[in-house]
């Protein structure tokens, strides 16, 4: 077991989380990778899944290099990185790439650096993150690209709902908000995701509300997301001892959704 994993039995601040992570998942202008594949999602996309995460949902689908970053995958430089998606999506005839499996906020010079590789190309790009790292300095780095959509997850429907579904402490949920804000500001094309298999609808009603402050109709553009009931989430989720009250099995996803 790493250091993180002794931290983190009580409630911890998943800003000191991503520091102590970023010094297992980067070397150089190098991030820690455990696969390259072609994924369904958006109508297919090329994926980079990274390893590392400073949440703890549990819910989460990724296994060993979520809670074993030490040991999980190899190190892969920007071009690598770029040079992997970019054959994926030749071979499937993908105009989308992305990295997801984790968090790919982590190691901030690294992912500006793929961007940097994708903006010389007519791909786009779809940066999937909690946005506990998006601060307004981030959201400005970001805006430079013109080819990348950023999807703010955000883990639950309120800061409560957020702390009982990661661990992190309740007032982490503001980081994930500032996230959408921050890259609004800086006109960085964004929207809203969020986990709502374990809310209520008083809940989603104040998130949805909490939107349209941000911005007018910003709600509207919320994409609800729901567990997704592999193996290892089963687990997670009997472990923590969480019921959602929604979710899907991994054959009975709704086409809309992917
Ligand atoms: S943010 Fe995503 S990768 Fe990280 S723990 Fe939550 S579900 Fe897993």
């Amino acid at each position: 077991m790493t250091s993180i994993h002794i931290k983190l039995t009580m409630t911890y601040d998943p800003l000191k989380v991503a520091a102590q992570l970023e010094r297992i998942v980067m070397k150089d202008d190098a991030r820690k990778y455990y696969r390259f594949r072609a994924d369904r999602w958006y109508g297919g996309i090329a994926t980079a899944d990274c390893v590392g995460c400073p949440l703890r949902c549990v819910f989460c689908w990724s296994g060993f290099p979520r809670d074993r970053p030490k040991e999980a995958g190899e190190f892969h430089t920007p071009e690598d990185v770029f040079d992997h998606l970019d054959l994926i999506a030749q071979k499937r005839g993908f105009e989308q790439l992305r990295v997801s499996g984790n968090e790919p906020t982590l190691g901030r010079e690294h992912l500006l650096e793929v961007l940097k590789l994708v903006d010389q190309t007519d791909y786009s790009f779809i940066l999937e993150t909690s946005g506990i790292l998006i601060d307004a300095d981030y959201a400005e780095s970001l805006s430079i690209f013109k080819n990348v959509h950023v999807r703010v997850s955000l883990k639950g429907a309120t800061s409560e709902e957020f702390s009982m579904l990661t661990g992190a402490t309740p007032e982490s949920f503001e980081l994930q908000l500032n996230a959408l804000t921050h890259c609004l500001d800086a006109s960085v094309s964004v929207h809203p995701s969020a986990m709502l298999s374990f809310s209520p609808q008083e809940n989603i009603q104040k998130l949805l509300d909490r939107l349209d402050e941000f911005q007018p109709h910003l709600s509207k553009r919320l994409e609800a997301e729901y567990v997704i009931m592999y193996p290892n989430v089963k687990k997670r989720l009997k472990a923590a001892g969480v019921k959602p009250r929604m979710a899907y099995a991994p054959s009975g996803v709704p086409l809309e959704l992917i």
